[in-house]
């Protein structure tokens, strides 16, 4: 009996540890079934995550996600750059966007949980860019709102755009329309007075008052047709003609001769001198010859138009480049541009006297716009110095690939 009592229970002790074994393998294969599908899972996750963040990099615009507390949870490379760096995750948003104008629109998408998109304007010094920018004024588009989302706390998505582009761009369109209403107003204004006094006042019996009238208006005529022709010029530059400039190669000193053969009546009749120095006789240049001989036209007409009394000396040249490029130049001995003026003389409509009367106006203030913005065409860059009553130089730049081979050689 006791054997057999013995045996059972010897039976019955291998039955428990097997089955205490069986459940602690099938538990440990558990474990390791459901460690592996969390591993699986975070791995979905961090891929998931990573491939959130690589679109997100992607924007050209800075991303934020921020929570209902105000802290920063993520933010992609672009935002990081424009905070230049600055720790900015599990900070809250005021810390970092530092000025309340690009601070205020989140703070309002926060509270009121709605869109909120708002155009802001910050001086140079305000620009989160920090001071080793210098854009001046900038221009961004801040733009939040609450995004939807399965997690208990609601998030914000901040998107800022720089707009300062776009900004600057629409800013020169508004001066350029207002300048050029205010050019042509005046001598409108003067043709309007002269006809309301032959009208009103009968002058038109007297002849010699008639014809001195006719004249002035006659005057100021051109020169509404001069700014408009200028502005048409510019507007034909800007508007993508560029493209399609009539690009020939032609000899740069045959362009400068053409020049002074229209510019001779004035030039010998102001006694003013003029010295050419032309490098490479034969250097030849592709590009849209038109455009070129206003460039030059406009270059050695200025140093005339500004230096009416004096005894003149004007020089114009060109060289190739130790690059395969060329040099133009234009320069004069005359009463020269203010160092204030020179960072504004390319602007449409500027012209360093700005207080002239009638018969003293010069030009249209549109001549090196014109100027400048062919050369760019052409792929080229023009400079100015000025050292008044000692030198005063235009220096234009091209590349090697608008100097044809035949030069170069
Ligand atoms: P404008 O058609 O009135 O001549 P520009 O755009 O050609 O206008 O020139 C702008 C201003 O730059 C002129 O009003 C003049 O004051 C100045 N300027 C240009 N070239 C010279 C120069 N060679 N010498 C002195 N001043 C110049």
């Amino acid at each position: 009996m006791v054997p057999i009592l013995a045996t059972c229970c010897l039976f019955l002790g291998i039955a428990v540890s097997f089955l205490a074994w069986k459940i602690a393998v099938l538990r440990r294969t558990r474990l390791d079934e459901t460690e592996a599908a969390h591993r699986q899972l975070e791995e979905a996750r961090r891929s998931l995550e990573s491939e959130r963040d690589a679109m997100l990099n992607t924007l050209n615009d800075s991303f934020l996600l921020i929570d209902d507390e105000g802290v920063i949870r993520f933010a992609n490379v672009q935002a990081h750059e424009l905070f230049q760096d600055r720790p900015m995750i599990d900070r809250g948003f005021e810390e970092i966007f530092l000025d309340d104008r690009l601070a205020s629109p989140v703070r309002e998408a926060i509270d009121q949980g709605k869109r909120v998109s708002s155009k802001v304007l910050l001086p140079q010094q305000a620009s989160p860019l920090g001071p080793d920018d210098q854009r001046g004024e900038t221009s961004w588009i801040v733009d939040a709102g609450p995004m939807k989302t399965e997690r208990s706390r609601p998030l914000t998505r901040v998107i800022i755009r720089d707009t300062t582009t776009e900004h600057q761009t629409e800013q020169v369109r508004k001066d350029f329309v207002a300048n050029a209403s205010h050019e042509l107003r005046t001598p409108l204004a003067i043709i309007n007075g002269y006809l309301e006094n032959l009208i009103e006042d009968n002058l038109v019996e007297d002849r010699e008052a008639t014809c001195r009238f006719l004249k002035i208006m006659r005057k100021h005529s051109e020169r509404i047709a001069r700014i408009v022709e200028d502005m048409l010029v510019i507007s034909r530059l800007e508007s993508g003609e560029a493209g399609n400039l009539k690009m020939k190669p032609f000899h740069v000193a045959s362009c400068v001769q053409d020049v002074l053969e229209r510019l001779e009546s004035v030039i010998s009749s102001q006694g003013a001198r003029v010295d050419l120095q032309i490098k490479e006789e034969d250097l030849t240049i592709v590009g849209d010859r038109f455009y070129w001989t206003q460039v030059l036209f406009n270059l050695v007409e200025n140093a005339l138009k500004q230096n009416p009394n004096i005894p003149l000396k004007v020089s114009v040249g060109c060289e190739c480049t130790p690059d395969g490029g060329c040099r133009i130049w234009v320069a004069d001995n005359g009463v020269g541009i203010p160092s204030g003026d020179l960072p504004f003389i390319f602007r449409r409509f500027y012209r360093v006297e700005k207080h002239h009367s009638q018969g003293e106006i010069k030009g249209t203030g549109l001549g090196l716009s014109i100027v400048k913005r062919a050369v760019e065409a052409h792929g080229g860059t023009i400079e100015v110095s000025s050292t008044p009553g000692q030198e005063t130089r235009f220096d234009i730049s091209l590349p090697a690939d608008r100097v044809t081979s035949a030069s170069k050689a």
